[in-house]
């Protein structure tokens, strides 16, 4: 429905002509506060899912509607600003930027966004301490654990208090007792804020404490 926080309408994809289609014809809507899993093995289109709803790349084929309006029929400029206001993303790997601090990474999305600086600074350091991370804003991505790396991803991705945040199994990358805390902190922010998810992951326990599990298998998303 239009009045969905995100509705993917018949979406296919296609990465080359001769290849197979790696989504066909998948519909998904998330509402407000939805928290949704999506599962499915290695090379099954999760990626490919993730950045299609993220307006990171286009489809093939189907409608993306953020908020209600068709992404497709909006100006690049327009899709920019959506994607850095509306939407957070977080990847497997950090994708930190080496060279500057944790609360600089923070603050970036929202200096994109014209927030000024010392706003952008308070905001910054109010998510870090929602991740835990009160004693290291100031740490360079080298000086910081991989679970704080990636807790600093999240404070970033929240950064513009977007209505939906979109996870590339963002515990990936960790051992399984980090990757349990960092989930937890999701779920705790998720619940404080309202906000809407999609997160794919490969962790059965932590998609069953999501409202919805979607699994992806041969192009098509089943609701489990
Ligand atoms: P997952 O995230 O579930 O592991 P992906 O979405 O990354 O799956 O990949 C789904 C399929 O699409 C795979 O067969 C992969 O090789 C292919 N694919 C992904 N990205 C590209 C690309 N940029 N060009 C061509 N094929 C791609
Ligand atoms: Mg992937």
């Amino acid at each position: 429905m239009h009045n969905d926080i995100i509705s993917l309408e018949n979406i296919s994809k296609q990465y080359n002509k001769k290849d197979a289609f790696v989504l066909n014809d998948v519909s998904l809507s998330v509402k407000n506060s939805e928290f949704i899993a999506l599962l499915g093995p290695s090379g099954s289109g999760k990626s490919t899912l993730l950045h299609i709803a993220g307006l990171l790349d286009s489809q093939t084929a189907g409608n993306v509607f953020i908020n209600g309006r068709n992404t497709a029929k909006i100006s690049d400029n327009e899709r920019t600003y959506l994607r850095l206001t509306k939407i957070g993303f977080v990847y497997q790997y950090h994708h930190l930027l080496q060279e500057f601090t944790a609360i600089e990474n923070v603050m970036l999305p929202m200096l994109a966004a014209k927030v000024n600086s010392k706003t952008a600074r308070e905001k910054a350091k109010h998510l870090l301490k929602t991740v835990k991370l009160d004693s290291k804003f100031d740490s360079l991505p080298s000086e910081l654990s991989g679970g704080q790396k990636q807790r600093v991803a999240i404070a970033r991705a929240l950064a513009n208090n977007p209505v939906l945040l979109l996870a590339d199994e963002p515990t990936g990358n960790l051992d399984p007792e980090t990757a349990v805390l960092v989930f937890e902190d999701l779920i705790e922010i998720m619940h404080q804020t309202q906000m809407s998810a999609i997160i794919a992951t490969h962790n059965y326990e932590l998609a069953d404490r999501m409202n919805k599990k979607y699994f992806i298998s041969e192009g098509r998303l089943l609701e489990k």
